[in-house]
């Protein structure tokens, strides 16, 4: 587990800007659980942060002052450049967003990546039907709480796992979930899945591994579908997980699982706007967000999302 004494806040002179470049003030950055990744030697998807170096990630701003760069002053920018209050930069790899169309800090959650890995990884690896029975770990974090809403309007059984009895309350009132369990207060993870899922499970989709994948395997039906999507529990781990122990199940059950990276599925984006952004106007899906304020506090929203103090899209306001 990283500590806050692995951070180090440096204040440094913003540099003129030169031609073709455009200064953006930060208005919210986001913080998550894959960045955990980043702060290691190990292999992955994608290359570790530097140590010495400030760190990166999903941002939201506002270009303050542009030298003919890509952006006008005034415009709002989606960038990878979190972490910091402001920054320089000619414009690649920015998008424009519209704080009209939704509040900016949107497009870091429901709008934006946890979103969007939620919308590909159910309906494109999931696959629901209608009647499925889905079950969904770290149901009231950002990705999962808008896995359980898109397959309530899919026509889903749905049951979360979660970490707090505010929580589950929210998911069973305000997301309309079938079932929803207390996962740091129950005694037997199967039993308690089992307990809500007495036809068994269709979809697991995974936001923990560890024995919440387990206990899923172990309940799974004939051609069930498990959505591997991440695996906190492991994040910090400094030995093999003892768990899962049954993956030999997945044979005679002739189970599914695929793991995914939201990054390889922008094709997908088009749509995605259009679904999320009719069923956000309609009132079918809510984007639950927690915000901490200000970037000395950013180190700590990061590891809370592995104490479960979020509830949906942890943000850093700046
Ligand atoms: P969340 O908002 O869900 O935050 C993490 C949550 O995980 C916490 O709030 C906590 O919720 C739960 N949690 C933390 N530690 C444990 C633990 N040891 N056991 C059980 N639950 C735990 O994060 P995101 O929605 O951003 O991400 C969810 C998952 O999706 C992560 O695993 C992430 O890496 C993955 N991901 C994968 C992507 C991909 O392309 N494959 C893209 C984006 C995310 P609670 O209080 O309910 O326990």
């Amino acid at each position: 587990m990283a500590a806050e004494e692995d951070f180090e806040l440096v204040e440094v002179l913003i540099p003129d800007i030169s031609k073709g470049q455009m200064l953006v003030r930060n208005a919210y950055m986001s913080v998550d659980p894959y960045m955990r990744g980043r702060m290691g030697e190990r292999e992955t998807y994608i290359a570790p942060f530097e140590l010495g170096k400030p760190l990166e990630g999903g941002a939201v701003g506002q270009v303050i002052e542009s030298r003919a760069g890509k952006f006008q002053e005034g415009d709002h920018v989606l960038s990878n450049m979190g972490w910091r209050e402001f920054f320089v930069t000619d414009g690649s790899g920015l998008v424009q967003i519209d704080p009209k169309i939704a509040p900016e800090q949107n497009y870091l959650g429901v709008l934006g990546m946890p979103g969007f890995t939620a919308y590909v990884g159910l309906l494109d690896i999931g696959k629901p039907r209608e009647r499925d029975t889905i079950v969904v770990s770290a149901a009231a974090g950002a990705v999962g709480s808008l896995v359980c809403q898109i397959a309530k309007i899919k026509g889903c059984r749905v049951v979360g796992s979660t970490g707090s009895d505010e929580k589950v309350a929210w998911l069973l009132e305000e997301a309309g979930l079938d079932a929803a369990f207390n996962h740091r207060t129950t005694e037997d993870l199967i039993d308690s899945i089992r307990q809500h899922c007495p036809e068994g499970i269709d979809i697991y989709f995974d936001n923990v591994g560890g024995t919440h994948l387990e206990a899923a395997i172990e309940l799974m039906n004939n051609h069930g579908r498990v959505v591997l999507c991440g695996m906190i529990s492991i994040y910090n781990a400094t030995r093999p997980p003892r768990a899962p122990r049954n993956l030999i199940s997945a044979i005679p059950k002739r189970l599914i699982l695929q793991g995914f990276i939201i990054h390889d599925h922008n094709n997908r984006l088009p749509q995605f706007y259009e679904d999320m952004g009719r069923w956000i106007k309609e009132g079918r899906v809510i984007g639950k967000e927690t915000i901490v304020q200000g970037i000395e506090n950013a180190p700590k929203a990061f590891l809370g999302l592995f104490t479960g103090e979020n509830f949906g899209k942890m943000l850093v306001k700046l």
